[in-house]
């Protein structure tokens, strides 16, 4: 079976195949190819190649058809591999299915040998020649044998430094021919060997590198962070060199075809004139820009005709790909070439506007619109940003310290962390952190993503800090370039302020502007728009996007969405962001809000039943009021109230001085309190006196609240609203704790209905978050009317985890890789999720109709929500700011399930 493909001159043997094969490098290498897009000519061994290599296989079952591909390549770029006078030098680079930025490991300008380096030195010059060499020997020294790249850059510091020099460019033929024999050196005390001569032996060790770096600790690490299966592996490509560094004429850079900030549909990039390969992404030092700023450094200005052309072919690869596309391009000689195209990460706020653009632009439907926006993308759009007039006080007060390029909008606040080791110990700490870098590369990312916003100082809007920090939704400012970090002494500084690793710092990644000090933040611009109302609709683009994919959701979606909200606030911005109904109110909630306690602590205390009444009495209108305030909000949406669940011993006080004032407020005796709280204490409460066994045996706080439901149903109906209250009994074990209490529902709607003279429709069911509950689903079943999981309980009690304690050991647990991921975080599909599956089937058996939700922490997660799709829930309930997320998740699993082709833009 064939596993390399060539492509050059106009024809590409992989073109069709796509990522999966090719990785999305060759993928899109093959496409350009194929639509007479100018590539240098090459090969892409497949992916499935790394899989083999990583389960311990060798190369041998390749070699004869990297050898045919190498043939026609030299045959398509007219030079030989190792020909003294015209060598062929290529680059070997990794390529997976999904990109991941500077993870893996490249190597350029293979082929250079003691013999060839003369050739291309009669061609381009000596100096051109060695540097090419010394770039060579670093990265192949380094990937591929293993040499610490610093002992190369030593040598090179040693030899400035002896004939003064301060830049690399100020560096004779000589001085780097010195560098060269140094660098040859190294490599022969550090392997015993001498760095190898023979071009295909350097081909071979470099395609074997490339592979292996698939499993190198970083790439392993952003595979985790962003779900990429580690059986995907990488492909590698094989392709003729062409050199951005040859003089003024030559250049590197790299386009998107959009803002990849805001979505905004302009052409938008960066390159350098005489650089090679990676000196743009790297962001050592700052680019130009690609359209014409009237600066006279553009591309546009200072090579219209190579402008012109990368203008045209990405009109061409935007209409191919029907989607913003990230390209790489090197200029030779004034002659353009594309490196690489495939999708550009981008940041929620343009992910939606790209979508919603193109559905205008007639390049895709509204289905393909919702499979572009990840749900979790939708959260930068909620997230908070610095209101207008405390940032321009600060400003006035001189606090802003720079301005940067913005990548990654919003507004993040949070401690100064000038290494990334120091990021990952603040935030292990509870602190919000600013990660502050010269620039970050690949070893930084932990960092990263710990920290609540990122600031580099070098670099532009293509860097390695701004392409990660985009896929992350951090907020991130780069190229802060009139700041600098004093590493010896801890500091941050420019011209006129100064700032200590662990002080504060505000960074706005929309404006790009960094300022000491912490700021206060405000609601975001769609909050705005929809919560507040504020700003009208047909102000905010943004909010109009972010409007139109939830339309588009909507209309797609089985699962219905519900929130989990315990107040009439709660229950507002639930209904704003579209929720249909409250899956979960907690009753207890409110038992903690200012005023209430003391009456709750007075009915725990009561001695006597009619003591316990009276308490209750008290409690009763403020439930009332509660549940009025959610159905006014709710109309007609279903309203599920789970009655009483928490431990007693949760509301009482447990140090002195509160027990000392609660014990005055209640006009009792200290040790009264003492001895209560003493006698409530349970050794496990998350398994003790709590949820339903709490209604059965002090039914009397069940009965008020049920009075309380039903009162405030009543008092809604006189408003002319039509409440559908559901009433849900927490923590069912056993058929018989349902039945005892569906009872005691009843009897009280029975006894409310006949004193108001007027039915109110309810519902009563139970949560399913006790194993045994799942398992006896089909006898619950019989009476009830619905069904709702509580997966925290259940994925604490299937795990037997401790929901309150599990830190100690569950961090340690994914380190390790024991666990894939935080099992409370993202269900547990095999375990927790069959019973779930179970508890869904077996209570359908007895009744088919059986109303069925989530109302654990999962049903926000987009993972556990495909999962919830797939096995026939009717809706989930999430926390309200979840609501939008939850939506869009909801349509994609639908969509998925209809295995129409879900594309990531990661
Ligand atoms: C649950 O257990 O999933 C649930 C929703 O209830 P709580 O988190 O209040 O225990
Ligand atoms: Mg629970």
């Amino acid at each position: 079976m064939k596993r390399v493909f060539s492509f050059g001159n106009g024809v590409a043997e992989g073109a069709g195949l796509g990522k999966e094969t090719l990785g999305g490098k060759g993928a899109g290498l093959a496409e350009m190819t194929a639509l007479g897009v100018p590539v240098p000519p090459g090969f892409t061994i497949e992916t499935s190649v790394c899989a083999d290599i990583s389960r311990g296989a060798s190369l041998d079952g390749i070699r004869a058809e990297v050898e045919s591909a190498l043939h026609k390549l030299e045959h398509d770029a007219d030079k030989r591999f190792g020909d003294p006078r015209n060598p062929l030098l290529v680059s070997v680079r990794s390529g997976a299915r999904s990109s991941m930025p500077g993870m893996m490991d490249t190597i350029l300008n293979l082929g250079l040998t003691t013999r060839t380096v003369p050739g291309l030195s009669a061609m381009s010059g000596d100096r051109f020649a060695l540097d090419c060499r010394r770039r060579f020997l670093e990265m192949y020294g380094d990937v591929v044998l293993r040499v610490p790249r610093h002992e190369f850059e030593k040598a090179m510091t040693e030899v400035k430094r002896a004939r003064g020099l301060k830049a690399d460019g100020d560096l004779t033929a000589e001085d780097l021919a010195e560098i060269v024999r140094r660098g040859e050196q190294i490599v022969r005390q550090r392997t015993g060997h001498d760095f190898p001569d023979d071009p295909r032996e350097q081909l071979w060790g470099a395609i074997g590198a490339v592979f292996r770096s698939w499993d190198n600790e970083r790439a392993r690490t952003y595979r985790k962070l962003h779900h990429i299966p580690d059986d995907w592996g990488t492909a590698v490509n094989v392709q003729a060199m062409v050199f951005g560094n040859r003089g003024e004429t030559s250049a590197t850079g790299v386009a998107f075809t959009r803002d990849p900030s805001t979505g905004e549909r302009k052409f938008y990039g960066e390159f350098l004139p005489n650089a090679q390969g990676e000196d743009v992404v790297a962001g050592i030092r700052t680019p130009r820009p690609l359209n014409a700023d009237g600066s006279g450094l553009s591309l546009q200005e200072t090579m219209p005709e190579a402008y012109a052309e990368l203008v045209r072919i990405k009109e061409t690869l935007e209409k191919r790909f029907r989607d913003m596309q990230d390209l790489e391009f090197t200029i030779e000689d004034r002659k353009l070439y594309l490196l690489q195209t495939r999708n550009g990460k981008r940041t929620g706020f343009a992910a939606v506007r790209i979508a919603t653009d193109m559905v205008d632009e007639g390049l895709i439907d509204p289905e393909e619109a919702v499979a572009r926006v990840e749900p979790e993308q939708l959260v930068q759009l909620l997230a908070p940003i610095f209101p207008q007039k405390e940032k321009a006080a600060a400003v006035r007060e001189g606090r802003l310290m720079g301005k940067g390029l913005p990548a990654g909008p919003g507004a993040a606040c949070g401690r100064i962390a000038l290494t990334a080791e120091t990021a990952v110990a603040m935030a292990a700490k509870g602190e919000p952190v600013v990660l502050v870098r010269e620039e970050t590369s690949p070893e930084d990312i932990a960092g990263m993503h710990a920290a609540a916003g990122i600031l580099t100082l070098r670099g532009g809007m293509t860097s390695h800090a701004a392409v990660v920090a985009r896929g992350m939704g951090k907020v991130c400012v780069v190229g802060a370039g009139e700041i600098e970090v004093d590493l010896p002494r801890k500091e941050v500084r420019s011209k006129n302020l100064k700032a200590a690793e662990g002080d504060w710092m505000s960074i706005d990644g929309t404006a790009g502007e960094v300022i000491v000090g912490k700021l206060p933040t405000q609601p975001s611009e769609v909050l705005q728009v929809v919560i507040e109302g504020k700003i009208p609709l047909e102000k905010s683009s943004v909010s109009q996007a972010f409007t139109r994919i939830l339309t588009w959701a909507d209309e797609r979606r089985r699962l219905g969405i519900r929130a989990n909200a315990d107040t009439p606030h709660d229950a507002r911005v639930a209904r704003l962001f579209g929720a249909e109904g409250i899956g979960l109110c907690r009753t207890e909630h409110m038992f903690f809000e200012d005023g209430r306690i003391g009456a709750v602590r007075e009915m725990i205390l009561a001695e006597t039943i009619e003591q316990r009444r009276a308490a209750l009495a008290k409690i009763l209108p403020m439930q009332r009021e509660d549940f009025l305030g959610i159905f006014r909000e709710m109309g007609e949406r279903p309203v599920t109230i789970r009655l009483l669940d928490p431990p007693l011993h949760e509301f009482l006080p447990h140090d002195d001085a509160t027990m000392a004032r609660t014990a005055a407020e209640l006009k009792v005796p200290i040790e009264k309190v003492r001895e209560r709280t003493h006698a409530l204490k349970e050794a496990n409460p998350m398994l003790g006196h709590r949820g339903c066994r709490l209604g059965i045996t002090n039914p009397e706080i069940y009965e008020m609240q049920v009075r309380a439901i039903f009162e405030a149903a009543a008092a809604a109906v006189k408003e002319g609203i039509h409440p559908n209250p559901e009433i849900m009994i927490p923590l069912v074990g056993a058929r018989g704790e349902f039945e005892r209490l569906r009872v005691l529902v009843d009897e009280a709607a029975k006894n409310i209905t006949a004193e108001i003279g007027k039915p109110v429709p309810y519902k009563v069911g139970t949560m399913i978050e006790v194993p045994r509950a799942a398992l006896r689903a089909n006898r619950i079943a019989l009476n009830c009317d619905f069904f709702s999981f509580g997966t925290n309980d259940l994925t604490q009690m299937t795990y037997g985890y401790s929901r309150d304690d599990m830190g100690t050991f569950l961090p340690v647990y994914i380190a390790e890789g024991i666990l894939p991921e935080d099992p409370f975080a993202s269900l547990d599909q095999y375990g927790v999720g069959e019973l779930v599956a179970i508890a869904t089937r077996r209570g359908r058996e007895v009744k088919p109709k059986l109303k069925i939700g989530v109302c654990g922490e999962h049903g926000g997660d987009p993972r556990s929500i495909e999962f919830f799709n797939h096995v026939g829930l009717d809706y989930v309930s999430c926390s309200p700011f979840r609501v939008p997320i939850a939506r869009l998740a909801a349509a994609r699993a639908a969509l998925a399930e209809k295995s129409v082709g879900v594309s990531s833009t990661a």
